[in-house]
């Protein structure tokens, strides 16, 4: 039998032992938190663009299960969302086009909620983005592709056949069927292009299901388009990845993520005009530089009025911020089509939405809150 004091003795022993195994390995309570450390990949092949994702994880196998299912995700987008590619037994954008004026076609859900979300900003914004303007969209398509494969025949697509086109853009003629699951456009000259608002969807959904699976702190980036999960982590431990096998500066102390906005004079040594702090936010920005060619010196880019059936040049850039990556990329493609009046007002009337245009002549106008998120 063991006396009294000695039992004493063992019982303190047993709780320092733990106590310091606690503190070692960081596994009790907050202590784990500290722990996270910062891992990064890219990735060429999702949405025509370039994908970067950003997490802080516990280490590199955990960061890479995350990796792998948002790869895994955007990649069903991508597939489904898509209008110049056939993917075996998928239903896809391009399946409804296909079949115009044919039958409905049976798609999956995540195809209904994008052209749901679609139909609802075109009624909010007068039409300023409009997903069932496929048929001008793919003839500035293909003259823009054209003029970048041979410069020298560049050419601007004839009225005539911009205001042909225009006679089968009419979003009504969309009929979507939530309870049949299906899509049918009403008008064999009738297409879809979701090219305005499918990253953005796909990184918010993407993004919200990785946090529902357990990812606290991270940044999407699909193209410029940015979600950012959570904020930064508490701690201050060392990067341990980066691209190419370069370091990550090492970051600290429970902070916002620091994003920045595009200039959009490529050829200006300042890559970046102004820089945000996002927590659980979205920052997206449709702009003249993004996709473009040119014609005797004058730039036609990829962001089409829907009245004037023509590039417009009052703005350079319109950066939208808010708690919705989908939301940020309709409006931004919206905004960039209206007038300074009525895109402000649409801007301010929304809880939680800013905004930044950014004109020719660098003359910035910001939306009431907008400052509040910038850095100095
Ligand atoms: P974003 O970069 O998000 O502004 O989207 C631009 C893309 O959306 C273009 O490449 C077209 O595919 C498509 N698009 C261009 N203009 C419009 C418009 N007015 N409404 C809907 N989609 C558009
Ligand atoms: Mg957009």
């Amino acid at each position: 039998m063991l006396r009294t004091f000695q039992k004493v003795k063992i019982f303190t022993a047993a709780v320092c032992l733990i106590l310091v195994l606690c503190l070692t390995l960081g596994g009790c309570g907050g202590a784990s938190a500290q722990r996270l450390k910062r891992y990064s990949t890219q990735y060429f092949d999702l949405f025509d663009t370039v994908t970067v994702f950003t997490a802080y994880t516990a280490d590199q196998d955990e960061f890479d299960r995350y990796a792998g299912e948002m790869y895994a995700e955007m990649a069903e987008f991508h597939r489904l969302f898509d209008i110049y590619h056939d993917y075996e037994g998928v239903n896809t954008i391009k399946t409804i086009n296909d079949n115009a004026g044919i039958s409905p076609v049976r798609v999956d859900g995540r195809i209904i909620g994008l052209l749901e979300e679609a139909v609802s900003l075109y009624e909010l914004t007068g039409g300023a983005v409009n997903v069932a303007m496929g048929s001008v969209l793919s003839i500035w398509h293909e003259y823009r592709e054209a003029a970048l494969a041979d410069p020298e025949w560049a050419q601007v697509p004839p009225m005539e056949l911009l205001e042909e086109a225009a006679a089968h853009m009419d979003i009504t003629k969309l009929q979507i069927d939530r309870q049949a699951g299906t899509v049918y456009l009403d008008d064999p000259g009738m297409s879809l292009d979701v090219g305005a608002v499918a990253k953005g969807y796909a990184t918010e959904m993407v993004s919200r299901k990785l946090r529902e699976d357990g990812l606290t702190s991270a940044m999407l980036n699909v193209g410029g388009n940015v979600r950012t999960i959570g904020a930064k982590p508490a701690g201050g431990w060392p990067a341990v990845a980066g691209f190419g096998g370069e370091p990550v500066a090492a970051e600290s102390g429970g902070e916002p993520w620091a994003v920045g906005i595009q200039n959009p004079d490529a050829e200006s040594s300042e890559a970046y005009l102004h820089s945000v702090s996002l927590i659980d936010a979205a920052l997206v920005t449709s702009g003249t530089y993004q996709r473009y060619y040119e014609v005797d010196g004058v730039r036609y880019h990829h962001i089409i009025h829907p009245d004037l059936l023509m590039p417009w040049n009052r703005y350079e850039s319109v950066t939208i911020l808010c708690g919705d990556s989908g939301l940020a990329d309709c409006l931004s493609t919206a905004v960039f089509n209206m007038e300074m009046e009525a895109g402000l007002a649409l801007i301010e009337g929304m809880d939680g939405v800013e905004a930044l245009w950014i004109y020719p002549d660098k003359t910035e106008v910001r939306s009431s809150g907008f400052a509040g998120y910038e850095q100095s």
